[in-house]
Protein backbone atom coordinates (compact mmCIF):
# COMPACT_ATOMS: atom_id res chain seq x y z
CA UNK A 1 0.00 0.00 0.00
CA UNK A 2 2.80 2.63 -0.97
CA UNK A 3 2.35 3.31 -4.41
CA UNK A 4 0.38 6.70 -4.92
CA UNK A 5 -1.81 7.34 -7.60
CA UNK A 6 -3.10 10.46 -9.42
CA UNK A 7 -6.22 11.57 -10.76
CA UNK A 8 -7.16 14.54 -13.33
CA UNK A 9 -9.48 16.84 -11.92
CA UNK A 10 -10.23 20.32 -13.96
CA UNK A 11 -7.27 19.59 -16.21
CA UNK A 12 -5.07 20.05 -13.31
CA UNK A 13 -3.13 16.64 -11.87
CA UNK A 14 -4.24 16.06 -8.23
CA UNK A 15 -2.01 14.12 -5.56
CA UNK A 16 -4.14 11.57 -3.53
CA UNK A 17 -2.74 10.12 -0.49
CA UNK A 18 -4.09 6.51 -1.36
CA UNK A 19 -3.95 4.09 -3.98
CA UNK A 20 -7.15 3.38 -6.23
CA UNK A 21 -7.30 0.20 -7.86
CA UNK A 22 -9.34 1.96 -10.52
CA UNK A 23 -8.92 5.15 -12.17
CA UNK A 24 -11.16 7.96 -11.68
CA UNK A 25 -13.88 7.69 -14.01
CA UNK A 26 -15.43 11.11 -13.97
CA UNK A 27 -12.43 13.47 -12.87
CA UNK A 28 -11.95 15.96 -15.43
CA UNK A 29 -15.38 18.02 -14.92
CA UNK A 30 -16.96 19.78 -12.53
CA UNK A 31 -20.38 18.13 -11.97
CA UNK A 32 -23.17 20.93 -10.86
CA UNK A 33 -27.06 20.87 -11.62
CA UNK A 34 -29.79 23.07 -11.28
CA UNK A 35 -33.10 23.20 -9.52
CA UNK A 36 -34.60 26.58 -10.07
CA UNK A 37 -32.43 29.10 -8.48
CA UNK A 38 -30.29 26.56 -6.86
CA UNK A 39 -27.37 25.69 -7.89
CA UNK A 40 -26.09 22.20 -6.60
CA UNK A 41 -21.99 21.11 -6.98
CA UNK A 42 -20.60 18.06 -6.52
CA UNK A 43 -17.15 18.35 -4.71
CA UNK A 44 -15.22 15.07 -4.93
CA UNK A 45 -13.49 13.64 -2.48
CA UNK A 46 -12.38 10.24 -3.55
CA UNK A 47 -12.78 7.13 -5.00
CA UNK A 48 -14.00 4.49 -2.36
CA UNK A 49 -11.19 1.60 -3.24
CA UNK A 50 -12.14 -1.24 -5.48
CA UNK A 51 -12.58 -4.40 -3.25
CA UNK A 52 -13.77 -1.84 -0.23
CA UNK A 53 -17.59 -2.59 -0.64
CA UNK A 54 -17.09 -5.98 -1.96
CA UNK A 55 -20.05 -7.66 0.67
CA UNK A 56 -21.78 -4.42 1.30
CA UNK A 57 -24.54 -5.93 0.06
CA UNK A 58 -24.90 -9.45 1.24
CA UNK A 59 -27.12 -10.48 -1.44
CA UNK A 60 -25.76 -9.81 -4.15
CA UNK A 61 -22.44 -11.06 -4.66
CA UNK A 62 -20.44 -10.47 -7.92
CA UNK A 63 -22.16 -12.67 -10.05
CA UNK A 64 -25.40 -11.36 -8.90
CA UNK A 65 -24.83 -7.72 -9.92
CA UNK A 66 -23.75 -8.90 -13.13
CA UNK A 67 -27.14 -9.99 -13.89
CA UNK A 68 -28.58 -6.11 -13.28
CA UNK A 69 -28.22 -4.98 -16.57
CA UNK A 70 -27.80 -1.24 -15.71
CA UNK A 71 -25.09 -1.96 -13.22
CA UNK A 72 -21.76 -2.03 -15.28
CA UNK A 73 -19.96 -0.25 -16.06
CA UNK A 74 -21.50 2.90 -14.43
CA UNK A 75 -22.07 1.17 -10.84
CA UNK A 76 -19.82 -2.05 -11.30
CA UNK A 77 -17.08 -2.91 -13.32
CA UNK A 78 -17.45 -6.06 -15.62
CA UNK A 79 -16.28 -8.67 -13.09
CA UNK A 80 -19.51 -7.44 -10.92
CA UNK A 81 -17.75 -5.19 -8.23
CA UNK A 82 -19.01 -2.17 -6.85
CA UNK A 83 -18.21 1.04 -7.22
CA UNK A 84 -18.58 4.10 -4.82
CA UNK A 85 -17.69 7.41 -4.24
CA UNK A 86 -17.17 9.46 -1.86
CA UNK A 87 -18.28 13.50 -2.38
CA UNK A 88 -20.01 15.97 -0.46
CA UNK A 89 -22.44 18.49 -2.41
CA UNK A 90 -22.48 22.81 -1.93
CA UNK A 91 -26.40 23.73 -2.32
CA UNK A 92 -25.99 27.43 -3.50
CA UNK A 93 -29.65 28.90 -2.83
CA UNK A 94 -28.59 32.36 -4.15
CA UNK A 95 -28.95 33.57 -0.25
CA UNK A 96 -27.01 30.86 1.14
CA UNK A 97 -24.37 28.65 0.66
CA UNK A 98 -25.26 24.89 2.14
CA UNK A 99 -22.69 22.29 2.39
CA UNK A 100 -24.49 18.74 2.47
CA UNK A 101 -22.53 16.12 4.12
CA UNK A 102 -18.61 16.51 5.01
CA UNK A 103 -16.58 13.29 3.69
CA UNK A 104 -13.45 12.02 5.78
CA UNK A 105 -11.37 14.88 5.94
CA UNK A 106 -7.82 14.96 6.15
CA UNK A 107 -5.85 13.20 8.85
CA UNK A 108 -8.24 11.85 10.57
CA UNK A 109 -7.98 8.88 12.63
CA UNK A 110 -10.32 5.59 11.97
CA UNK A 111 -9.08 2.45 13.45
CA UNK A 112 -12.53 0.88 12.30
CA UNK A 113 -11.44 2.25 8.87
CA UNK A 114 -8.04 2.48 8.39
CA UNK A 115 -8.22 3.07 4.69
CA UNK A 116 -9.79 6.58 4.86
CA UNK A 117 -7.15 7.17 8.18
CA UNK A 118 -4.88 9.94 7.57
CA UNK A 119 -6.35 10.92 4.19
CA UNK A 120 -4.37 14.04 2.32
CA UNK A 121 -6.62 14.79 -0.86
CA UNK A 122 -7.89 17.96 -2.51
CA UNK A 123 -11.08 18.57 -1.33
CA UNK A 124 -10.86 22.22 -0.33
CA UNK A 125 -9.13 22.82 -3.65
CA UNK A 126 -11.95 21.35 -5.33
CA UNK A 127 -14.32 23.36 -2.98
CA UNK A 128 -12.48 26.46 -4.03
CA UNK A 129 -12.53 25.24 -8.13
CA UNK A 130 -16.31 25.11 -7.44
CA UNK A 131 -15.77 28.77 -6.92
CA UNK A 132 -16.61 28.39 -2.31
CA UNK A 133 -13.74 29.26 -0.22
CA UNK A 134 -14.26 28.14 3.12
CA UNK A 135 -15.32 31.17 5.08
CA UNK A 136 -18.28 31.18 2.49
CA UNK A 137 -20.16 27.75 3.65
CA UNK A 138 -22.90 29.50 6.10
CA UNK A 139 -24.97 26.01 6.44
CA UNK A 140 -23.24 22.10 7.21
CA UNK A 141 -26.00 19.56 7.34
CA UNK A 142 -25.54 15.97 7.62
CA UNK A 143 -27.76 12.87 6.57
CA UNK A 144 -26.22 11.35 9.25
CA UNK A 145 -22.86 11.11 11.95
CA UNK A 146 -20.79 8.59 10.00
CA UNK A 147 -17.42 9.29 9.68
CA UNK A 148 -17.21 9.45 6.09
CA UNK A 149 -20.29 12.18 6.39
CA UNK A 150 -18.47 14.31 9.14
CA UNK A 151 -14.41 14.70 8.52
CA UNK A 152 -14.46 18.25 7.16
CA UNK A 153 -16.64 19.98 9.97
CA UNK A 154 -12.82 20.44 11.06
CA UNK A 155 -9.23 20.48 10.41
CA UNK A 156 -6.19 20.89 12.17
CA UNK A 157 -4.28 24.47 12.25
CA UNK A 158 -0.85 25.37 12.20
CA UNK A 159 -0.79 24.19 15.79
CA UNK A 160 -1.94 20.83 15.22
CA UNK A 161 -5.23 21.49 17.31
CA UNK A 162 -8.68 21.18 15.57
CA UNK A 163 -10.42 24.18 14.61
CA UNK A 164 -13.84 24.75 12.43
CA UNK A 165 -13.14 24.27 8.80
CA UNK A 166 -16.00 26.48 8.14
CA UNK A 167 -15.73 28.99 10.72
CA UNK A 168 -18.99 30.96 9.47
CA UNK A 169 -20.74 27.35 9.30
CA UNK A 170 -23.42 26.59 11.82
CA UNK A 171 -23.56 22.76 11.92
CA UNK A 172 -27.32 22.26 11.62
CA UNK A 173 -28.25 17.97 12.00
CA UNK A 174 -31.06 16.58 13.26
CA UNK A 175 -31.62 16.05 17.16
CA UNK A 176 -32.45 12.37 17.56
CA UNK A 177 -29.53 11.42 14.76
CA UNK A 178 -26.37 13.54 16.74
CA UNK A 179 -27.86 11.98 19.97
CA UNK A 180 -27.78 8.31 17.99
CA UNK A 181 -23.89 9.09 17.60
CA UNK A 182 -23.42 10.73 21.18
CA UNK A 183 -25.24 7.33 22.60
CA UNK A 184 -22.44 5.40 20.86
CA UNK A 185 -19.89 6.89 23.26
CA UNK A 186 -19.88 4.87 26.59
CA UNK A 187 -18.77 6.37 29.64
CA UNK A 188 -14.61 5.04 30.20
CA UNK A 189 -13.57 7.21 33.23
CA UNK A 190 -15.40 10.67 32.86
CA UNK A 191 -13.58 13.12 30.35
CA UNK A 192 -15.30 15.66 29.22
CA UNK A 193 -16.44 13.58 25.86
CA UNK A 194 -17.95 10.41 27.63
CA UNK A 195 -19.91 12.52 29.68
CA UNK A 196 -21.96 13.83 27.01
CA UNK A 197 -23.19 10.36 26.19
CA UNK A 198 -25.99 9.35 27.10
CA UNK A 199 -28.30 6.14 27.30
CA UNK A 200 -24.96 3.80 26.20
CA UNK A 201 -25.91 0.82 28.34
CA UNK A 202 -29.13 0.36 26.95
CA UNK A 203 -27.91 -2.24 25.19
CA UNK A 204 -28.72 -1.30 21.43
CA UNK A 205 -25.83 -0.01 20.17
CA UNK A 206 -25.97 1.71 16.37
CA UNK A 207 -23.12 1.00 14.36
CA UNK A 208 -21.65 1.42 10.80
CA UNK A 209 -21.48 -2.33 9.94
CA UNK A 210 -22.53 -5.02 12.69
CA UNK A 211 -20.90 -6.93 10.09
CA UNK A 212 -18.20 -5.83 9.29
CA UNK A 213 -16.67 -4.47 13.33
CA UNK A 214 -16.44 -6.22 16.19
CA UNK A 215 -18.25 -4.59 19.26
CA UNK A 216 -19.53 -1.74 21.02
CA UNK A 217 -16.57 -0.38 22.83
CA UNK A 218 -14.52 -0.12 19.44
CA UNK A 219 -17.26 1.77 17.97
CA UNK A 220 -17.53 3.68 21.40
CA UNK A 221 -13.77 4.48 20.61
CA UNK A 222 -14.06 5.05 17.09
CA UNK A 223 -16.98 7.39 18.34
CA UNK A 224 -15.04 9.25 20.24
CA UNK A 225 -12.45 10.11 17.56
CA UNK A 226 -14.92 11.81 15.54
CA UNK A 227 -16.33 13.01 17.87
CA UNK A 228 -12.98 14.74 18.82
CA UNK A 229 -11.44 15.39 15.72
CA UNK A 230 -14.07 16.79 13.90
CA UNK A 231 -17.32 17.82 15.68
CA UNK A 232 -16.30 18.68 19.06
CA UNK A 233 -14.43 21.73 17.61
CA UNK A 234 -17.93 22.85 15.93
CA UNK A 235 -19.16 22.47 19.54
CA UNK A 236 -16.96 24.38 21.13
CA UNK A 237 -16.87 27.26 18.99
CA UNK A 238 -20.84 26.97 19.32
CA UNK A 239 -22.07 26.44 15.98
CA UNK A 240 -23.86 23.58 16.02
CA UNK A 241 -27.62 23.64 15.74
CA UNK A 242 -29.95 20.59 16.61
CA UNK A 243 -33.47 20.92 14.94
CA UNK A 244 -36.45 18.28 14.71
CA UNK A 245 -36.72 15.47 11.83
CA UNK A 246 -38.95 17.48 8.85
CA UNK A 247 -37.29 20.77 9.70
CA UNK A 248 -37.21 23.26 7.16
CA UNK A 249 -33.36 24.96 7.74
CA UNK A 250 -33.54 27.22 5.12
CA UNK A 251 -35.99 28.53 2.36
CA UNK A 252 -36.28 25.08 -0.14
CA UNK A 253 -34.26 22.77 1.89
CA UNK A 254 -35.93 20.13 4.52
CA UNK A 255 -34.53 17.23 6.26
CA UNK A 256 -36.61 14.49 5.31
CA UNK A 257 -36.63 11.63 7.67
CA UNK A 258 -34.91 8.27 5.55
CA UNK A 259 -34.66 5.70 8.22
CA UNK A 260 -32.44 2.63 8.28
CA UNK A 261 -29.23 2.93 7.45
CA UNK A 262 -28.73 4.90 10.63
CA UNK A 263 -32.03 4.74 13.47
CA UNK A 264 -32.55 8.57 12.63
CA UNK A 265 -31.30 9.07 9.03
CA UNK A 266 -32.39 11.77 7.04
CA UNK A 267 -32.28 12.72 3.46
CA UNK A 268 -31.94 16.57 1.77
CA UNK A 269 -34.98 17.72 -0.13
CA UNK A 270 -34.42 20.68 -2.27
CA UNK A 271 -37.37 22.16 -3.84
CA UNK A 272 -36.75 26.07 -6.12
CA UNK A 273 -38.90 27.42 -8.26
CA UNK A 274 -41.03 24.36 -9.12
CA UNK A 275 -38.62 22.19 -9.51
CA UNK A 276 -37.31 19.96 -6.58
CA UNK A 277 -34.21 17.02 -6.02
CA UNK A 278 -33.25 14.80 -3.05
CA UNK A 279 -29.92 14.15 -1.92
CA UNK A 280 -29.85 10.71 -0.99
CA UNK A 281 -27.29 10.19 2.07
CA UNK A 282 -26.68 6.76 2.98
CA UNK A 283 -30.64 5.30 3.07
CA UNK A 284 -29.33 4.65 -0.99
CA UNK A 285 -25.70 3.32 -0.54
CA UNK A 286 -25.60 1.72 -3.79
CA UNK A 287 -27.96 2.21 -6.93
CA UNK A 288 -28.21 -1.62 -6.76
CA UNK A 289 -30.64 -0.88 -4.28
CA UNK A 290 -32.84 1.10 -7.04
CA UNK A 291 -32.73 -2.13 -8.56
CA UNK A 292 -33.62 -4.32 -5.55
CA UNK A 293 -34.72 -1.83 -3.18
CA UNK A 294 -35.18 -4.69 -0.73
CA UNK A 295 -31.42 -5.74 -0.44
CA UNK A 296 -29.76 -3.53 2.30
CA UNK A 297 -26.05 -2.14 3.11
CA UNK A 298 -24.45 -4.61 5.29
CA UNK A 299 -24.03 -1.15 7.10
CA UNK A 300 -27.51 -0.72 7.85
CA UNK A 301 -28.71 -0.22 11.47
CA UNK A 302 -31.91 -1.90 10.22
CA UNK A 303 -32.33 -3.08 7.09
CA UNK A 304 -35.79 -4.21 7.07
CA UNK A 305 -36.70 -0.61 8.39
CA UNK A 306 -33.80 0.12 5.10
CA UNK A 307 -35.96 -1.91 2.61
CA UNK A 308 -39.22 -0.27 3.40
CA UNK A 309 -38.27 3.46 3.28
CA UNK A 310 -36.71 2.42 0.10
CA UNK A 311 -39.63 1.08 -1.67
CA UNK A 312 -41.55 3.85 -0.50
CA UNK A 313 -39.21 6.49 -1.88
CA UNK A 314 -39.19 5.07 -4.72
CA UNK A 315 -42.98 4.39 -5.34
CA UNK A 316 -43.44 8.13 -4.07
CA UNK A 317 -40.83 9.27 -6.75
CA UNK A 318 -40.88 7.19 -10.02
CA UNK A 319 -42.00 8.75 -13.02
CA UNK A 320 -41.37 12.06 -11.24
CA UNK A 321 -39.53 14.97 -12.33
CA UNK A 322 -37.30 14.55 -8.60
CA UNK A 323 -33.58 14.62 -9.40
CA UNK A 324 -32.19 12.59 -7.14
CA UNK A 325 -28.64 12.98 -5.80
CA UNK A 326 -26.41 9.86 -4.49
CA UNK A 327 -24.03 10.73 -1.98
CA UNK A 328 -21.73 7.49 -3.13
CA UNK A 329 -22.91 6.79 -6.91
CA UNK A 330 -20.72 6.79 -9.40
CA UNK A 331 -21.48 7.30 -13.36
CA UNK A 332 -24.02 9.83 -13.61
CA UNK A 333 -24.51 10.47 -9.86
CA UNK A 334 -28.02 11.68 -10.57
CA UNK A 335 -30.85 10.87 -12.12
CA UNK A 336 -34.43 10.17 -12.35
CA UNK A 337 -36.47 6.77 -10.79
CA UNK A 338 -38.60 5.23 -13.06
CA UNK A 339 -40.67 1.82 -12.61
CA UNK A 340 -38.79 -1.67 -14.04
CA UNK A 341 -40.95 -4.61 -13.25
CA UNK A 342 -41.48 -4.62 -9.78
CA UNK A 343 -38.52 -2.63 -9.06
CA UNK A 344 -36.99 0.59 -10.25
CA UNK A 345 -34.31 1.87 -12.17
CA UNK A 346 -32.24 5.24 -12.25
CA UNK A 347 -32.31 7.25 -16.02
CA UNK A 348 -31.19 9.75 -16.77
CA UNK A 349 -34.06 11.26 -18.87
CA UNK A 350 -35.75 13.58 -17.00
CA UNK A 351 -39.70 12.03 -17.31
CA UNK A 352 -42.18 14.41 -19.13
ZN1 LIG B 1 -23.23 5.79 6.51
Amino acid sequence: MTCVTTSTWSGERLRLARPHTYEEARGTAMRTWTVGDFKISEIHELPAELGLFDGLIPEAPREVVQTIDWMSPDYANEAGQILADLHCYVVDTGDQKILVDAGCGNGKSYPTQPVWSNLDTAFLERLSEAGYERDDIDLILLTHVHLDHVGWCAVQDETGAWVPTFPNARLVVVDAEWQRHLDLMLPDGGDAIAESATGADDGEVDVIARAFYADAETFSNQAKLVQKESLQPVVDAGLLELVPSGAEVAPGVRYESTPGHTSAHHSVRLESGGEQAFITGDFIHHPMQIARPEWSSAGDFDPEMSGRTRRAFFEASAGTDLLVLGTHFTGSGAGYIVEDGDNYRLVQERPA
